[in-house]
């Protein structure tokens, strides 16, 4: 995806599961929330994006994944950026209807060693359990379980789904159909982001 569109992948849930993984004071602080599904708080969140940007330097291709998740994360967004004069391109909402969502989150599997992911059933790996491209095991993330999902998904039409709005007004936003596969919602983002300059 990162080749495709030509932009480094930024994710804010893979930079605090880092932190937890590392044990760093920022994925102490982070994991309870994450693991009840609730959002990490703004402040903390904003701090890690604002480091991460900075280890970035100049360079202005990048996409952020899963962040900014509410209107205070947006507007320190746009601050961040301001500061370091890079524009904003896009933002991309992807539309998928809510039991899609739970069907795809609760059946993901992840490998513990090299990241790749799966669907038990959309997309199995060869052997359960088993990572086709390096042999990790592979796990369900915590938050995955279906009540913490639907718990994610609640969370985020009472703090994110506002963000709509704040890009529409920006003339920012691309709302664009999440369903099918992976390389079809791919080609309609690719195709969607070209035809706005
Ligand atoms: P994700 O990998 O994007 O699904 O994020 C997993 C979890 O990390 C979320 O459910 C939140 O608990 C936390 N998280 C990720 N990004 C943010 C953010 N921008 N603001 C607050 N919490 C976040």
């Amino acid at each position: 995806m990162q080749e495709r569109i030509g932009a480094k992948h930024i994710s804010s849930g893979d930079l605090l599961r880092a932190a937890i993984a590392d044990g760093s004071e920022l994925g102490r602080a982070a994991r309870a929330f994450m693991d009840r599904g609730d959002l990490v708080p703004d402040g903390l969140v904003i701090d890690m994006i604002d480091q991460r940007l900075k280890k970035n330097g100049a360079d202005p291709s990048f996409m952020l994944d899963g962040f900014p998740r509410t209107v205070h994360q947006a507007e320190a967004l746009e601050a961040m950026l301001a500061g370091r004069h890079i524009p904003l391109d896009h933002v991309v909402s992807l539309q998928v209807p809510r039991e899609e969502l739970v069907r795809r989150l609760s059946g993901r599997r992840t490998c513990g060693q090299c990241g790749a992911m799966y669907h038990v059933s959309l997309d199995p790996p060869r052997q359960p359990g088993v990572c086709d491209r390096c042999g990790g095991e592979l796990s369900q993330r915590e938050d995955d379980r279906e009540e913490i999902v639907r718990a994610r998904l609640d969370v985020y039409h009472k703090e994110t789904a506002p963000l709509t709005a704040f890009y529409r007004q920006r003339d920012l936003l691309r709302e664009i159909d999440g369903t099918g596969t992976t390389g079809q919602v791919l080609d309609r983002i690719l195709a969607r982001l070209n035809t706005h300059h």
